[in-house]
């Protein structure tokens, strides 16, 4: 079967969606449905999609007659490697000018991110791989948040309250949260994945994200980055961090400030492995460290830093 098939897509396509919304306002939730599906399909990497040809010509009535060729059938091409793909990502439709980012409806910051935490429960590309649950977890805390945590993906506590960082390894991050002179409420806490890593015998147990899984994820935390524009990131652990694009070892990485999207973001230790070190009986060196890289955030911050909790873990 042979489809007639848009030159330009994707531009196109978006176009239609917004003339399709002026034409007809009660159409607006279909129209925003077929540029949330467009977005999906692109960040995929998918440059073309099949229309039938009759509507193909409903939709051309609505603007500037299309330009048309006839291609054997849509299919995906590589990124990296067509020029074509290269040319739409290099000079993308308004909706989508960052790369990578998602264009989300509405006036405030809380009305961007509602609208996105809504996309992030039909997400085709996470939704569609087994290895993740299904219940999504999107993030907690202030929208206008300066100081930003970013975790790897929700456990099973957090899975059943649907909110990030709320079993044991999220009161250790509030319990530091609160040294550092913060109310849990006065930051932001998100994940690079929104959706529990699947397990064989699942039960009560938590695996990492792979690198795909996250890559299926990554838009949403980088559009929340873009939306709440914190002063400073905080990483917890190797994987959030090779989630953002900075692959290490957390010894590697910590005590100096890195870049994500231009934005300083400090690596440390995931609350989970403090934990660990402690149930080990030598969780004082950890916890040191990552209350040095606290420290470093706080200035950063420009936040009051009182003669204790610079003492802290002081030899006595
Ligand atoms: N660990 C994470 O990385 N995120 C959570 O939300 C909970 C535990």
């Amino acid at each position: 079967m042979r489809f007639a098939s848009l030159r330009a897509p994707f531009s196109r396509l978006y176009r239609f969606a917004r003339l399709w919304f002026r034409h007809s306002p009660r159409m607006s939730a279909a129209a925003n449905l077929l540029k949330q599906h467009l977005q999906q399909r692109q960040l995929l990497g998918v440059t073309h999609i099949p229309l039938r040809p009759d509507a193909l010509e409903k939709l051309s009535g609505l603007g500037r007659k299309p330009v048309t060729r006839e291609i054997p059938e849509a299919r995906p091409i590589s990124v990296e490697s067509a020029p074509e793909a290269r040319a739409i990502l290099d000079n993308p439709p308004p909706e989508t000018k960052k790369a990578g980012l998602i264009e989300v409806a509405g006036d405030t910051i809380e009305e961007k991110l509602a609208a996105l935490r809504t996309m992030a429960e039909t997400w085709e590309p996470a939704r569609s791989m087994e290895s993740l649950r299904q219940t999504m977890v999107f993030a907690v805390g202030d929208p206008h948040a300066k100081l930003m945590f970013v975790g790897e993906a929700p456990g099973a506590e957090e899975e059943k309250l649907r909110e990030p960082f709320v079993g044991p390894a999220g009161q250790k991050l509030t319990a530091i949260i609160k040294a550092m002179g913060l109310d849990r409420p006065q930051v932001y806490i998100s994940n690079i994945c929104k959706f529990r890593p699947a397990m064989d015998n699942q039960g009560s147990g938590n695996r990492k994200p792979t690198a795909e899984e996250m890559k299926a994820c990554l838009p949403f935390v980088l559009t929340e980055i873009d939306l709440i524009k914190p002063q400073v990131i905080v990483a917890l652990g190797a994987t959030a961090a090779e989630g953002l694009g900075m692959p290490g070892s957390v010894g590697g990485l910590r005590g100096r400030f890195h870049s994500t999207s231009g934005i300083p973001t400090m690596v440390t230790y995931h609350p989970s492995y403090l934990l660990r070190e402690e149930k080990m009986g030598d969780g004082i060196r950890a916890k040191r460290q990552v209350w040095e890289d606290m420290l470093k955030v706080m200035e950063k911050l420009g936040l009051p830093i009182s003669e204790k909790q610079r003492g802290y873990f002081l030899a006595k």
